[in-house]
């Protein structure tokens, strides 16, 4: 008789492991940017080509690592973290489990090279799905650089199964958010395809916030700070009236570690009660203190939920720091005691309703917006001024969250914040933007083409796309078996701002087309937007929206393609394309700008 039960080999068992582990590119950056943080970096640069497709690569300039740990840490289980059981309840580095770079290696090629300070060479290590491929020595300065290429590549069912680039470069910012917030006292710099789209300084709190929110953030934070001996709470909350019906915009960090607790949510929620629009969600960066034994974050390997030992404090203790904030900074509506509280019901008959006795019950709130916030940005200021090391500099200058050309050089959109900018056209396809440090090249038919795409994805996530009323309907001529995969999108195209009516005989008239799109192009879009689900169809799944979002940006925007425009369409174009989610690629992923600086515009010349 065989014996059935063997050992899985290594590279098997870490490519299971690497399933919970690496879901997609951004659990890579997750990883790889979590050990630069345990390392003790100052400074981790996040690097992608094709939203992390491609590559993705992390260098930081911590502690490094000796030739014997760079072999060991793509080994299972392989941590410097823990030595003993007891460890697990006193974790306060970000890994503890010594499985994220066993499982990457599993399923990519990775480069190593790393380097401790006292050594004089450092360590080139190459990985290809478990197997190592190099092991020299090399000259690298002082820190790691992990580089993981072609993520996925021998698990082809994996690899097809990651998103689009827009919807996995979402995911990426998510994480490289997360922990650009929760460690303002680094600096970062992330680099996509080329472009760096974020470089953040040494900051405080408050400010890494605007710099990666951006500057309308400035004024809705109101800062938040809380001591009990269980739990210590500290953090910005977002105006009641700047809450987005959108989620995404809510941190709980638990020990520095980012978590996702809907219990802590609907908490801050409750704080918020009668303030905030039903449906709608307040910004909020909130950090948790608390002795490690009270909490378990050994739940799920990518360690995002969390327990408490003692949920119902902690619930009502952050309830209360967030309306001590709310009220410190005016945005409760302050309670007149002092004023009749007896209500007459409306509809005129006796009784008061219901009838407040003493002077702690208070009147229905107030809204008087404008007047509360006066002072809110002082408050803030003072907040973050106890500690800021040069009191000089101005904490909210924005001057980081920019597409750079170069890095720490010279920045586009920082230059077109601070300046008048002058703005010509060629060719009736291409902007030209002079700014004081150099100048700008814009592709005007792909500016329109993230412009429209962000409006567009907007109204379709809240579902209140404006309509622009046509004065003579248009009839919508399509065969029948468009018109079911008509009926398949309709909710979308209608969230859009698209207005079909269906008449007796079937037939669809367009009454109103999204506003932002000229009017005789309702039927053509629409056919055009049929015309691509069906070839897309087969993968239209989960991102359904995004995509028709796509394909209508993308058709609207054709009439940018050659098109002469006045100088005032120039200069908004300009504008909106530098308030968008991304100047600097389309949703497509194609580069939409591009930046020359003095010297760059000196070496055209030669
Ligand atoms: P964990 O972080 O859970 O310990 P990893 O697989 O992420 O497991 O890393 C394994 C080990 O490799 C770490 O414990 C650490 O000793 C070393 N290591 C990984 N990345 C770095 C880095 N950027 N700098 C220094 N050492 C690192
Ligand atoms: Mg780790």
């Amino acid at each position: 008789m065989h014996n059935l039960i063997k050992m899985l080999p290594d590279a098997i068992a870490n490519q299971i492991a690497a399933g919970e582990v690496v879901q997609r590119p951004a659990s890579v950056v997750k990883e790889l940017m979590e050990n630069s943080i345990d390392a003790g970096a100052s400074f981790v640069q996040l690097i992608v080509k094709e939203a992390g497709k491609v590559s993705i690569q992390v260098i930081d300039d911590g502690a490094g690592m000796s030739p014997q740990d760079a072999m060991m840490c793509f080994e299972r289980h392989a941590t410097s973290k823990i030595n003993k059981a007891e460890d697990l309840f006193a974790i306060r580095t970000m890994g503890f489990r010594g499985e994220a770079l066993a499982s990457i290696a599993s399923v990519s090629q990775v480069e190593l090279k790393t380097k401790r300070e006292e050594d004089e060479l450092g360590s080139l290590l190459r990985m290809e799905a478990s197997v190592q491929k190099a092991n020299e020595q090399v000259a690298t300065p002082k820190g790691t650089s992990i580089l993981v290429k072609n993520l996925f590549y021998n698990i082809p069912a994996r690899r097809n199964f990651l998103k689009s680039n827009p919807v996995e470069m979402r995911h990426i910012l998510d994480e490289f958010q997360r922990i650009a917030l929760s460690n303002p006292h680094i600096k970062f710099s992330l680099v996509q395809n080329e472009q760096e789209t974020y470089a953040l300084p040494v900051e405080k709190l408050g400010k890494r916030i605007v710099d990666l929110f951006g500057k309308t953030y400035r004024e809705q934070l109101a800062a938040c700070e809380e001591n009990t001996n269980y739990v210590s709470i500290k953090g910005y909350v977002g105006r009641p009236e700047y809450s987005k019906k959108t989620r995404g915009e809510q941190f709980f960090f638990v020990n520095n570690r980012f978590i996702k607790s809907s219990y802590l949510h609907h908490a801050v929620m409750s704080a918020y009660e009668r303030l905030v629009p039903e449906g709608t969600f307040p910004f909020y960066v909130l950090f948790l203190t608390l002795d490690p034994s009270h909490i378990d974050i050994n739940v799920h390997p990518t360690k995002t939920e969390i327990k408490f030992d003692d949920e119902r404090s902690i619930y009502a203790i952050l309830q209360a720091a967030i309306r001590k904030t709310l009220s410190l900074n005016h945005l409760i509506p302050s309670l007149d005691f002092d004023a009749n509280v007896n209500f007459r019901n409306p509809s005129g008959a006796s009784g008061a309703i219901p009838s407040f006795s003493g002077a702690n019950s208070p009147r229905p709130v107030q809204y008087a917006w404008k007047k509360l916030y006066e002072g809110l940005n002082d408050n803030i200021e003072a907040f973050e001024r106890q500690s800021v090391a040069d009191p000089a500099t101005n904490l909210f200058n924005e001057t980081s969250t920019t597409i750079q050309s170069k890095a720490n050089t010279w920045t586009a959109a920082d230059s077109l914040a601070h300046s008048n900018f002058q703005v010509i056209q060629i060719l009736n396809k291409y902007l030209v933007v002079t700014l004081s440090g150099g100048m700008l090249l814009i592709d005007q038919k792909k500016a329109y083409q993230r412009i429209l795409f962000d409006q567009f994805s907007e109204n379709l996530v809240k579902k209140n796309g404006v309509s622009q009323q046509l004065l003579f309907p248009q009839i919508l001529r399509i065969n029948p078996a468009d018109s079911v995969l008509l009926e398949e999108i309709l909710v979308d195209i209608t969230d859009l701002g698209f207005a079909l009516t269906k008449d007796l005989e079937e037939n669809y008239w367009i009454q109103g087309v999204p506003a932002g799109i000229g009017e005789e192009d309702g039927q053509n879009l629409l056919e055009g937007i049929l015309e691509q689900v069906k070839n897309e169809a087969t993968d239209l799944g989960q991102n359904h929206s995004e995509k028709i979002a796509r394909i209508l940006a993308n058709r609207a925007a054709i009439r940018f393609q050659s098109k002469k425009l006045i100088s005032e369409e120039m200069s908004g174009l300009v504008e909106q394309l530098f308030a968008s989610s991304n100047p600097s690629y389309s949703p497509n992923g194609e580069l939409i700008s591009r930046s020359l600086n003095e010297a760059e515009i000196g070496q055209l010349i030669g």
